[in-house]
Parts: structure tokens; sequence; C-alpha cells
């Protein structure tokens, strides 16, 4: 219960910054919203890409699931919570940029590579998705060594930012420099955002303190 009176606490702080001041956002965001940009973020409580971003409300619109994942194209009447998010986003709201945000210690990544999510309902399933990535690493990597985690949370972020391509209405936008996809991934570790660069095939820092990341393993 202590954490949830901080909650409530943290509203009322919230309450004087956004809406009882003269100027507050609100005031203009009450009516509607124009986010820029669309983060597929993970549910991990550290990684919060409002907070990692120091966005403002308004700012971005974001969709978080286990492992930050990005489903490809299934248009069957199945529930597709991201796919509705990424509808909405692209064409209601006509984000410009859409940033895939991975990060280091992920729990999700962590039971795909020791495969300890196979048995659950939800989990295992959702994060099969990627699971041509994972084979792909276990190539170059023990599935206990570290790297190989770091390999496969920065291959998934490659596979997201490719099965964004498959939703037509997507792939459209971008061939026509309407839209660009980011691949991100945050460090929290070392405190370091790190954004791929198709030229070098790597992870380069982006607000640079650390070396640039090599240890991915390319899933194209
Ligand atoms: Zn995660």
């Amino acid at each position: 219960m202590q954490k949830i009176r901080d909650f409530i606490l943290g509203f009322k702080s919230f309450q004087d910054i956004y809406f009882c001041r003269e100027g507050s956002p609100f005031q203009e965001l009450r009516s509607g919203q124009a986010p820029s940009t669309l983060v597929v973020a993970c549910c991990d409580s550290r990684t919060d890409p409002s907070l990692i971003m120091q966005c403002e409300p308004g700012d971005i619109f974001v969709v978080r699931n286990i492992a930050n994942i990005v489903p490809p194209y299934e248009p069957d009447p199945g529930r597709h919570g991201v796919s509705a998010a990424l509808e909405y986003a692209v064409l209601s709201l006509e984000v410009q940029d859409i940033i895939i945000l991975g990060h280091s210690s992920c729990g999700g990544i962590r039971a795909l590579l020791d495969g300890s999510a196979r048995d659950g309902e939800f989990v295992g399933p959702w994060i099969s998705i990627l699971d041509s990535a994972r084979n792909q690493v276990l190539k170059n990597f023990d599935p206990s060594d570290e790297k190989a985690a770091t390999a496969l949370e920065m291959a998934g972020v490659l596979t997201s930012m490719e099965n964004l391509l498959t939703f037509p209405w997507l792939a459209e936008r971008v061939t026509q420099g309407k839209l660009t996809i980011h691949g991100w991934y945050f460090d929290m570790a070392c405190g370091q955002l790190f954004s791929y660069l198709p030229q070098t095939r790597s992870f380069e820092p982006l607000a640079p303190r650390c070396p640039p990341r090599k240890d991915m393993v390319d899933v194209t």
C-alpha cells in the first residue's frame, strides 16, 4: 500500500505541474493529441520511454509489450493489440517516426533464450515471433552466454523493424518518405542509448559516452 500512497502523491504533483499552473500543456492537449512519434517499448519497469527520452505529454504515442516486439502483418480476425496501435498511429495520427526501443537485461528475451516461457499460456507464443532471430543468435553463442542475450535483444529490434514493413500501408509511407523507422537500444548497465545504423550494421551511441556495440547478430 505504501507505493500506492506514493503514486497518489505523485499524481497530486502531476496535477500541480500539468493542470493547475498557467500555460500547462493540457490546456491545449485536452482537445486532442498530435504526437510526432510512435514508440514500441518493452513492459519492463525500467524502460519507460517518456522518462528515458524526457518527453512531455503529447510527444509520443506508445505501445508496450513483452520484449518490445512488432508482430508481422496478420490480417485475420485475431485480437491484434500491437497491430491496432500501429494502424491508429500511422493512419490516423500520421506519425512521422517509429522507434523500436529494445533494452538490456530483458526478461522476455532471456525467457526466449532459455526456453523458460515455453509452458506459459501467452508469453511463450508471443515471444516465439523472434524464434528465427533466436536460432541465428544460437549459431554464434551459447544460450547461457550473456552476449547471446545482448545479441538477441538487438536482433529482436531488427526483426521488429522488418516486421513493420510487412504492413502494406506502413511500408507505403516509408517508401514515400513520410515515415522513418528507427531501431534503438537502451543499455541500462552503462546508461547509454544506441541506434542501429544499416551502413555499419551495428548499434552506435546516440549520446556518446560508451564505445559502439559490435556484438549484435545480423538476422537478415
Ligand atoms: Zn524487456
